[in-house]
């Protein structure tokens, strides 16, 4: 057990994957030393960073609950059991995201979340927080780490143990690993980038659109989406290319603006009534994959969360993957008993399941913006529920695997490839569901999937 080691850990950024892993630490009794370049976000009224919603899932759920935080975060929760589809003609359409019950996700706020992540790690008694910390320099070698204060831009350097990087997309520890050539570091960026806009509540606080869905304006090439927030109001984020006929560079002025959102979103911009200044006012947001390779250096460094594997969000789990990250590297931490060891585990456990991830939320920024339009995707969800219910032990539909599952992604992926071979095979051969040969889907799926042994309990 790691307990029995006095070190001097650092930990580079208070987020939400730095917040979680001092409080796993501090729980341990190891005093951690958490760095964060903004200031106190419990004390100064700041932007939380990206995303102001995010959805959390059964991955981000079982860390919180593992460090005992969900009963505080539940009051900031909106629970998402399906998406609303919204076409251009303004009618709706609900698709559940599955038969159970537990099939849902939820929307949070990430100040909400961070605040009290913030609290549970200072109030372990372990854990000491500095803000307005900027992590400049690492020397690895010599084992130097240096902060500047964004107040007083004088800078302070300090020897460490061991430094871990929970410092976001951009992360300086993962510059320094590459810096020292410790890591390979591959950058993947979208050509397509966000705009967040706001649906305020009504007069009375409560939401103008069903509460409880995703909300989705698929247009092809690009979407529209809104989740929504406990007062009423939804943040809602366009997705859209940087360049060509419809994006962000022809939306270049105030009409533009109004004439693109009447034409593709009629039923939306009516809801948001600032869509122009916020469109000009807020910034628009890049989106990318970063992987890295390893994700440590020997037992004095390592990097986690976006800082090692930054996904872009059409899965809804860069968070949720970060989670568990740190929850994995809790469990590791009663198998070893040296840094160096330890870190070298998380790194072979997670690294292949945060490729994965990063393959999976590309891949769904195509089925959000496009195939959910695509009749043959609702034959396809049809007989993926009824594979589910004949087959549970074998057959989840692989969006499920990766929301309301844990099992590890990679697998998620592994299954999902075999899973729409056999769905490929059974829709082409059928017009209807009534149609779908079941008694071929029940040889395919005996023959094909064997049953999942490795969720976690
Ligand atoms: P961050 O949350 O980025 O935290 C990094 C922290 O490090 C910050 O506090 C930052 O200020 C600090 N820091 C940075 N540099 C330094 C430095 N040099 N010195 C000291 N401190 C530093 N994920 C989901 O699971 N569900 C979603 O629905 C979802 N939606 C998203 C929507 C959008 C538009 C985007 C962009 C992302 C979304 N994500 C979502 C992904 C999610 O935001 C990230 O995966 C998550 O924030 C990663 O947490 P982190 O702690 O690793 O990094």
């Amino acid at each position: 057990m790691l307990n029995s080691y006095k070190e001097n850990i650092i930990i580079v950024g208070a987020g939400l994957a730095g917040c979680l892993l001092a409080i796993y630490l501090g729980r341990r009794g190891l005093s951690v030393k958490l760095f964060e370049k903004r200031p106190d976000m419990r004390s100064h009224e700041i932007p939380a960073g990206r995303s102001i919603n995010l959805s959390l899932s059964a991955r981000g759920i079982h860390a919180l609950n593992e460090v005992e935080l969900m009963p505080k975060i539940e009051p900031h929760l909106v629970a998402m059991p399906g998406r609303m589809l919204h076409r251009r003609s303004g009618e709706l359409q609900f698709q559940p995201y599955g038969k159970n019950p537990s099939d849902l996700h939820y929307s949070v706020s990430r100040g909400a979340l961070n605040k009290i992540l913030l609290d549970a790690a200072e109030g372990s008694g372990n854990v000491s927080l500095y803000f307005d910390q900027d992590c400049q320099e690492i020397d690895s070698s010599a084992q130097t780490i240096s902060f500047k204060s964004s107040t007083t831009e004088s800078v302070r350097s300090m020897g460490f143990d061991t430094v871990i990087g929970t410092d976001g997309a951009g992360s300086a520890v993962c510059r320094a690993l590459v810096k020292a050539g410790a890591i390979e570091f591959h950058h993947e960026p979208l050509a397509h980038g966000y705009k967040e806009l706001t649906i305020p509540g009504d007069a009375n606080g409560e939401h103008r659109i069903e509460k409880n869905a995703l909300h989705i304006w698929p247009r092809g090439g690009y979407m529209l989406i809104a989740l929504p927030n406990t007062d009423g109001s939804f943040t809602v984020t366009l997705f859209l290319p940087y360049q060509g006929p419809t994006s962000f560079a022809s939306l270049s002025d105030e009409s533009a603006v109004f004439e693109f959102f009447r034409e593709q979103f009629p039923d939306a911009i009516q809801l948001i009534p600032n869509l122009v200044s916020e469109f000009f006012n807020n910034q628009t947001g890049e989106l990318g994959t970063i992987r890295c390779s390893p994700w440590n250096a020997g037992g004095n460094l390592l990097i986690l969360g976006d800082a090692a594997h930054a996904v872009v969000p059409f899965h809804g789990q860069g968070m949720n993957c970060a989670f568990e990250d740190c929850s994995e590297f809790n469990r590791c931490m009663d198998f070893y008993n040296d840094w160096e060891a330890l870190f070298s585990a998380v790194d072979r456990n997670r690294r292949p399941n945060a490729n994965a991830i990063a393959d999976m939320a590309l891949e769904n920024y195509i089925e959000m913006r496009d195939s959910v339009r695509d009749p043959k995707f609702h034959l396809y969800k049809q007989i993926e529920w009824l594979l589910e219910e004949r087959h549970p032990d074998r057959f989840i539909p692989r969006y499920s695997m990766v929301m309301f599952h844990r099992i590890p992604y990679a697998e998620v992926q592994r299954r999902g490839v075999i899973q729409s071979e056999i769905l490929a095979e059974l829709s082409c051969k059928a017009e209807t569901f009534e149609d779908v040969d079941i008694d071929l889907a029940d040889r395919q799926v005996c023959h094909k999937l064997e049953p999942i042994k490795n969720e976690p309990q």
